[in-house]
């Protein structure tokens, strides 16, 4: 009985799969979640970029925001920009329940990650507020830092940090310095694994980076040596 069901359901699958086939989410074609074509027109963040923030930046000295931004977050990077194809993965992702995005873009993740190496021994998810973990009933950064820990082989620790406040939705017109007011001491850790650790800290999208950053003064106050994010698109 206990191996019919697995059977079952991997039947089911099939059946689902052959009644609903997957499509490409950019131009719906027929087979891969994103197909090859829109993979490769995916928008990318294209050097030289400030070394803190990740934003292009010429010369690639620090930007003007970076420079007056007394960040704990050591820097950050992203593949691509929050646009087009990529902007409808990270909506499908988050809001849309289509967890089976978080395996292909972790694989791309980890594809930058081998020709741009970032400072990280384990990954650390940004986590969501106990509320809204409910709300949704699944963490999409926690989904990306599953599937990037199998690629990677860095370990996950996806409980190290918590968020203890849930800070209203920031306005695209904020500035940067409401958006780090509104995310200060949101975020809180007191894991003692994260002791003189590097850590990557994964999420889908950031704009100003003011959330990652609110992360890693948790991190570090719990002792992590260092904390660089990445995160999928950046809204430039
Ligand atoms: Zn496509
Ligand atoms: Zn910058």
């Amino acid at each position: 009985m206990v191996s019919v069901l697995p059977r079952a359901a991997k039947l089911g699958g099939m059946a689902l799969n052959l009644l609903f086939p997957q499509r490409c989410i950019g131009c719906g074609q027929e087979g891969d979640l994103i197909c090859s074509s829109c993979c490769s027109s995916l928008p990318r963040v294209m050097p030289p970029l400030c070394p803190r923030c990740g934003r292009p930046q010429p010369n690639g000295i620090l930007c003007s925001n970076c420079v007056s931004w007394s960040a704990e977050i050591d820097g950050i990077r992203s593949p691509f920009r929050f646009d087009g194809v990529m902007r409808q993965a990270s909506y499908q992702l988050k809001y849309r329940n289509l967890r089976a995005l978080a395996a292909p873009l972790a694989q791309m993740l980890n594809n930058y990650l081998v020709t741009n190496p970032v400072p990280g021994e384990v990954l650390v998810p940004v986590p969501l507020h106990q509320k809204r973990l409910k709300e949704r009933g699944y963490n999409q950064s926690s989904l990306l830092v599953k599937e990037l820990a199998k690629l990677s082989s860095l370990p996950a620790m996806d409980d190290c940090l918590i968020r203890q406040r849930h800070a209203p939705p920031q306005a695209r017109t904020s500035t940067v310095d409401e958006r780090q007011s509104n995310v200060a001491g949101a975020f809180t850790s007191r894991d003692q694994r994260l002791r003189d650790k590097q850590v990557l800290l994964i999420d889908d999208v950031a704009t100003s980076g003011a959330t990652l950053n609110a992360c890693a003064v948790a991190l570090k106050a719990a002792g992590a040596c260092s904390v660089w994010g990445l995160v999928l698109a950046r809204e430039i």
